[in-house]
């Protein structure tokens, strides 16, 4: 939208006119390095220079954000993107606009005109689960998918202008759903299905998914389509049914495994990955060892693990029995090393296997390519002389608990 503008990118603050932070809320952490960039930014930055903040932390803020820090001229929702160039036209104003509308900014927005080789594709925004935890249903309101058609344009435009990977995106991915005047009923598996016949896509994935969303027809899309990926984020959160219930999670542990089941039966291959929160109001040590329990029974790789943080708008930030930081801090630690445990060994088990990767670019020194297993893992190969297409067969040749080491099969 800006560049259509003839705005152009600097990489110094001191020289730009523009400055935009976009920002994520779901934990504490996140918000508070919001507020001191905006610190640092705002000394660094040309006096005439406009600054503002858009997404989530905008929403969290409101008019508050401008109290904070008077130099902010404007603060725009999740959904109200769209609205950036009115604050160009008028950098008087203090443009303040938090909205939860609806999904208008897709259709204000230009289409791209060149793609990265993984384009990320927002099929629908906002979440109606209401995880007592979670500050989404408050910032991104509740779920909204957008029109069928219109995502099937941007992957066609996304394939013609450069990419080979989509990733679906969605803070609950799997639970898209879209009627059209029809009364056709479309889910992400039609999504999955259509664009797998693009012949410049060769990979799809999807994230964010929740558990109980992975339904029959999505998980078949595993065994039938080969260009989706054979890696799923499905995020547990905890391994004690009760704290799931405190969450308001899905707390039936048979129903998740029996989930992760009919995935590995219809493709075997496939891993799974897992957020988890530890240290949620009332944990105990029994609780948080079903967790670490889980973690090695599913073997996840690849997950993410969070302290809890209490969220404004969320009904667990009221709990009684919020535990102590240095509880925290020890159960992530125990948490993190079983994962890397689980990490290393699946890495240690692909030595020798050959693996279609895509190329993400240089690394820091310069002298090796960094590809993306299926699986996500980071695969660090030597650069050759000549230029090759993104998309390589590579053997792998070594691993450690963060990446692998490969080489090009000729
Ligand atoms: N709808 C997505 C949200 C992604 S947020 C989902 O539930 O998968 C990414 C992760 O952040 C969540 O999965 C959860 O593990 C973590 N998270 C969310 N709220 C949190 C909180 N208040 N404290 C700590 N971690 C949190």
């Amino acid at each position: 939208m800006l560049e259509s503008q003839n705005w152009i990118k600097t990489e110094n603050v001191s020289d730009a006119d523009l400055i935009i932070l976009n920002t994520c809320a779901v934990r504490a952490k996140a918000t508070d390095k919001v507020y001191s960039a905006l610190g640092r930014i705002r000394r660094a930055k040309k006096e005439s220079a406009l600054l503002g903040i858009v997404g989530c932390v905008a929403r969290e803020s409101g008019s508050d954000a401008f109290r904070r820090i008077p130099e902010l001229n404007f603060v725009l929702g999740p959904q109200s993107y769209h609205k950036l160039p009115e604050i160009i036209k008028n950098p008087e104003t203090k443009l303040l606009n938090i909205d939860l509308g609806g999904l208008e900014k897709f259709d204000e927005l230009p289409q791209m005109t060149k793609s990265p080789t993984v384009a990320y594709i927002p099929i629908q925004e906002g979440c109606n689960h209401c995880c007592t935890y979670c500050i989404v249903p408050y910032t991104r309101g509740r779920e909204l998918s957008r029109p069928f058609d219109d995502i099937i344009q941007d992957t066609i435009n996304a394939a013609k202008t450069g990419a080979i990977e989509i990733c679906f995106l969605g803070q609950n991915v799997n639970g898209y759903k879209y009627t059209d005047e029809t009364g056709n009923l479309y889910k992400l598996s039609d999504l999955i299905r259509e664009t797998a016949k693009l012949p410049e896509i060769h990979r799809i994935r999807f994230t964010s998914s929740y558990p109980t969303e992975m339904t029959d027809d999505l998980i078949e899309m595993f065994g039938i389509e080969p260009k989706l990926l054979p890696f799923l984020n499905m995020p547990i959160q905890s391994g004690s049914p009760r704290i799931l219930k405190m969450m308001n999670r899905p707390d039936n542990l048979d129903n998740y495994k029996n989930i992760v089941k009919k995935l590995k039966s219809v493709r075997p291959d496939i891993q799974i990955s897992s957020d988890f929160i530890v240290g949620f109001p009332d944990e105990t040590d029994e609780d948080f060892e079903q967790t670490l329990n889980i973690a090695k029974k599913i073997k996840y790789i690849n997950s993410y693990s969070f302290k809890y943080s209490p969220r404004p708008h969320t009904a667990a930030a009221m709990m009684s029995n919020q535990i102590s930081e240095q509880i925290k801090t020890v159960r992530l630690q125990r948490l993190d090393s079983q994962l890397n445990e689980n990490q290393r060994e699946f890495n240690t088990s692909c030595i020798g296997q050959e693996m279609m990767c895509l190329c993400e670019g240089l690394d820091k020194t310069g002298r090796h390519l960094v590809f993306r297993t299926p699986y996500m893992q980071q695969c660090i190969v030597e650069k050759p002389n000549t230029k090759i297409p993104p998309l390589q067969k590579i053997k792998i040749t070594d691993a450690n608990k963060a990446s692998l080491r490969g080489e090009l099969i000729k």
